[in-house]
């Protein structure tokens, strides 16, 4: 125990006589520093009232500790002084944010963002889908709240329960075109959204038109309806409310540099993609100053680099060139994969002439295997052309966006989530409460008496004196109306909706819910 003592007051002291040197000798800290902001680890101010009468007894056994201060600062600094320099190949302003729980891992729920600070989140990031890897989605947070979406591919919806995002929070979806592997986990979050708390708003889609009326993105959608209308009728038992309803805004693929979203401070445009077909397109989202593009599919083309100029990440998808290797490892013969590279997609060189002319704080690739023979690779093909920083967007992968700061980190997704409640602060931004729609049919309407009258009685499987109050029939025959101070916590749980105390913070009101439900 005694030995425990002094190491905790060795650690003590060290930090204090650093500090002290810092603040006294030539070569101050403080007035050298050329860093982008961080403190110096270790930094103390209140040394006078921490530095207890024990320490001061141990500082006074001369002999027994270190004093020499150049040799604490190494200890303390490991030979790096903190900030003073870049190391190795890192760039200025790549680095973590103060703010962060951790600097490795990105947890979710356990960060806020700062006003001023954009999050992305790879949801999807491969053209096929495995246990890994869904397909192509991102998830881009603004610092005022609002979430948008761009494509949500097969399984990606794996990857937005993991990160906490409720059902009914997954809306607001651009697509940057209708390969499947772009849009194909639309019905489900169609469906099951609207059973879990999509109730008093609709899905909002934004997609190309195309260049016939039944390639564009309404009539994809009216497809889905289509495809889904067993699916609707029968979940029209629960309270969907508005939820079958979705918002299509298709956009003229051709106008070039289109506004086609400017709301609460975001503005998103968009531009042609070369994706072997009319239709695909490429996306521009300013917030506070700040600017993603994400050119969906497509050969690297000088609109990207005109359209995405000084962008702060830049994302793009990318192949790796040697395909004679990589159609054995994924598959697919080496014929098809040339002839499908060279009509439709990316290869990593051209990607990197692209980053250098585009020119971004951060490039980012995805859209691509990640495969361990692969990935230098196309770090090396990039680097043909590009010098600047560069990550990889594979599943999971959480980037950090403020004006002086960018930071990459693995998101620690858990396997097996549970879903996360829905949550209510689009309802209460809109109705002071959430209102809970009265289902639009009943089981009898959809269902013939006959298997009814074959299932089991509950008698038949509870146990003897075991008689759970079924709910066969929905409890209400009316709208019910939750009071925003009766909604259960965990409902509201978000922390830009709701203040500590549970009051829904008006500032951070989404207003694309107001305008529409009012
Ligand atoms: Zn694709
Ligand atoms: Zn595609």
């Amino acid at each position: 125990m005694k030995k425990l003592i002094s190491l905790f007051a060795i650690s003590l002291f060290m930090t204090f006589n650093v500090v002290a040197q810092y603040d006294q000798g030539p070569n101050d800290y403080k007035g050298d520093y050329k860093g982008t902001g961080t403190k110096a680890a270790g930094y103390v101010n209140n040394k006078e009232s921490v530095v207890t009468d024990d320490i001061n007894d141990l500082k006074n056994q001369a002999g027994v500790f270190q004093t020499d201060s150049a040799q604490l600062m190494t200890t303390l600094t490991a030979g790096v002084p903190l900030g003073r320099w870049n190391e190795g190949l890192m760039f200025e302003g790549i680095a973590p944010m103060d703010h962060m729980v951790s600097a490795a891992n990105w947890y979710p729920n356990t960060e806020d963002l700062l006003e001023e600070e954009i999050r992305i989140i790879f949801m999807g990031s491969s053209p096929m889908i495995r246990p890994g890897q869904a397909n192509t989605s991102i998830l881009i947070q603004f610092g005022n709240g609002k979430n948008l979406i761009f494509d949500i591919g097969e399984g990606s919806v794996a990857n937005f329960v993991g990160a906490g995002i409720a059902l009914n929070e997954i809306n607001d979806v651009f697509l940057t075109h209708l390969h499947v592997d772009h849009y194909g986990a639309l019905p489900y979050v169609y469906m099951f959204g609207a059973w879990n708390g999509r109730w008093n708003e609709p899905l909002r889609i934004t997609g190309p038109s195309g260049s016939e009326p039944k390639y564009g993105t309404a009539h994809m959608v009216e497809g889905m309806k289509m495809m889904t209308e067993w699916h609707r009728d029968a979940f029209d038992v629960f309270p969907i409310g508005r939820g079958w309803e979705i918002e299509v805004n298709e956009f003229d693929f051709t106008d070039d540099g289109g506004v086609i979203y400017d709301q609460d401070g975001i503005q998103v445009i968009h531009w042609q993609q070369a994706h072997c077909k009319d239709g695909a397109s490429a996306y521009r989202v300013e917030y506070k100053g700040m600017s993603v593009v994400f050119s969906g599919d497509g050969r690297p083309n000088k609109l990207t680099a005109k359209y995405g100029k000084d962008a702060d990440v830049l994302i793009t998808e990318m192949q790796v060139e040697v395909v004679s290797i990589s159609s054995q490892v994924y598959g697919v013969p080496a014929v098809l994969s040339r002839y499908t590279i060279d009509t439709h997609h990316n290869p990593a060189y051209a990607a990197g002439k692209l980053y250098d002319d585009a020119n971004p704080r951060l490039a980012m690739a995805t859209h691509t295997f990640d495969d361990l023979y692969a990935n230098n690779e196309m770090v090396a093909e990039v680097r043909e052309h590009y010098n600047g920083p560069f990550h990889f967007g594979f599943d999971g992968v959480v980037v950090n966006v403020t004006k002086d700061k960018i930071w990459v980190r693995d998101g620690q997704l858990p396997d097996y989530p549970n879903a996360t409640p829905p949550q209510a602060g689009s309802q209460v931004s809109a109705n002071d409460g959430m209102i809970v729609p009265v289902p639009r049919k009943k089981r009898e309407d959809m269902q013939n008496q006959y298997i009814r009258d074959m299932q089991y009685k509950p008698e038949e499987y509870y146990p003897e004196g075991y008689q759970p109050e079924l709910m066969p029939v929905w409890p209400s025959d009316k709208p019910i109306f939750v009071p925003t101070e009766k909604i259960p916590s965990s409902m509201k749980r978000r922390r830009t909706d709701f203040d500590s105390d549970g009051n829904f913070i008006k500032s951070r009101d989404y207003k694309l819910d107001n305008t529409e439900n009012k």
